[in-house]
């Protein structure tokens, strides 16, 4: 990990969830939520299969059913089966307390609970179905989140807090409020989880928004007034280059100032489009910031009137995809290939200068040029490809790199 030299950590307390760390200084953990109905056990343990394999370290599932809740060990079972060791976390709302109690397999299997206490319960039922989730958390010796979102906002705590605001001389914005109980909720939900009897670094704590600027500010509070482990996210974040640009927004500068130890990247799928998008979003994001590295990066140029065929284009999607199909091979035979650097560009004007900078490098010819392909390997040009099968070539000088740069250990 090369984080950069200007960026702090906030110190938080490390919280496990089974064999993962989050929080106190560990590298910043990539999560990610199914979609499938948990009591689909083969369709949730292929998704949780996919994710996983995509880099998703927790995976979080939704758990609203006595279906559900019984599927959840055999859906850890056949994970297991299947070498996929990655940690469950079980989405509780309305009935988590009777779920977990009813279904105590389901309590062993699930490696953290996400509790939103602002669907717990209503008025008295609240604090004993609240009190219920957290002896349970210790009886089973699991961590929770503490998810509060403001979709779902305690309406009680809401109304107290609006209140006591309009008995102000000069009362606050009605969404500083609001933005104040998200955070109290979260606060005081943990001291009462402590009052019960769960450790502090038992407890992962969330606040949700939807608006880049809103979360930014409530996270920087929430960091300030705390030293439990945050979970970051940008909630609905939407679809497409949309959810992706509003994540990132978001999730890049609170990271900038050290908050935030586990993120999820919540975008929606297109319809039957594929689920394991967040993931490699949330690895992206962690990895052009420079505080993690998951799998080798292709630098490529944007193109433009120099280059009136899409060869560029193709070869560098076509070696994007290719080290990402490799990753689970390369992850265990060829250790730090996840720092290798590429570079596709489209012609003379930037493509030599920018493949020297690359571990591997390629400059295709732009318009007019003399149809050749200069590659260069660690800052020196070392051979120029030619003809039709540029992009196998350059794809076989890849694999030779990194069976040479990156050696198995012992080998
Ligand atoms: S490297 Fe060449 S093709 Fe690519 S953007 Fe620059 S000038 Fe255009």
């Amino acid at each position: 990990m090369n984080a950069p030299a200007l960026l702090h950590r906030r110190l938080s307390t490390t919280v496990h969830v089974g064999p993962v760390a989050i929080g106190g200084g560990a590298p910043v953990v990539v999560q990610s939520m199914t979609n499938t109905d948990t009591a689909d056990v083969a369709g949730t343990v292929a998704q949780v299969g996919a994710l996983a394999r995509a880099g998703s370290e927790l995976v979080r599932i939704t758990v609203n059913t006595p279906e559900a809740a019984r599927a959840v060990p055999e859906i850890r079972n056949r994970l297991e089966q299947m070498g996929i060791m990655v940690p469950l976390i079980g989405d509780f709302h309305y009935n988590g307390h009777k779920l977990l109690t009813q279904t105590p397999a389901c309590a062993e299997a699930l490696a953290k609970y996400r509790i939103n206490p602002g669907n717990v319960g209503s008025g008295e039922k609240r604090d004993v179905q609240f009190a219920t989730l957290i002896e349970l958390a210790c009886q089973y010796n699991k961590p929770i989140r503490i998810g509060v979102n403001w979709g779902s906002l305690d309406q009680e705590l809401l109304a107290r807090l609006m209140d006591d605001n309009a008995r102000r001389p000069e009362p606050h914005d009605a969404k500083d409020v609001m933005f104040e109980a998200l955070i109290t909720s979260a606060l005081d939900s943990a001291q009462r989880a402590e009052a019960l009897g769960l450790r502090h670094d038992r407890i992962v704590l969330s606040c949700k928004l939807s608006g880049v600027q809103d979360l930014i500010r409530v996270y920087r509070d929430l960091a300030r007034r705390c030293d439990y482990a945050l979970h970051l996210g940008l909630t609905e974040a939407g679809m497409g280059s949309k959810g992706i640009v509003a994540s990132t927004a978001a999730l890049a500068v609170l990271m900038q100032e050290g908050i935030g130890d586990t993120i999820r990247v919540s975008l929606t799928p297109e319809p039957g489009g594929d689920r394991t998008r967040e993931v490699v979003v949330a690895q992206e994001i962690l990895q052009t910031m420079g505080l993690r590295a998951f799998a080798p990066l292709v630098t490529a140029c944007p193109g433009c009137g120099r280059t009136t065929s899409t060869t560029f284009q193709e070869l560098a999607a076509r070696i994007q995809a290719y080290v990402r199909e490799q990753m689970p091979e390369w992850r265990l035979h060829h250790p730090g290939v996840e720092n290798m650097t590429l570079a596709v560009m489209g012609c003379v004007v930037n493509g030599p200068g920018e493949s020297k900078h690359a571990n591997l490098g390629i400059s295709l010819p732009g318009t007019g040029e003399s149809p050749v392909a200069p590659v260069y390997i660690d800052g020196e040009k070392a051979v120029t490809l030619r003809g039709e099968r540029i992009a196998e070539e350059f794809q076989a000088i890849v694999d030779d790199y990194v069976r040479r740069r990156y050696p198995a250990p012992g080998a």
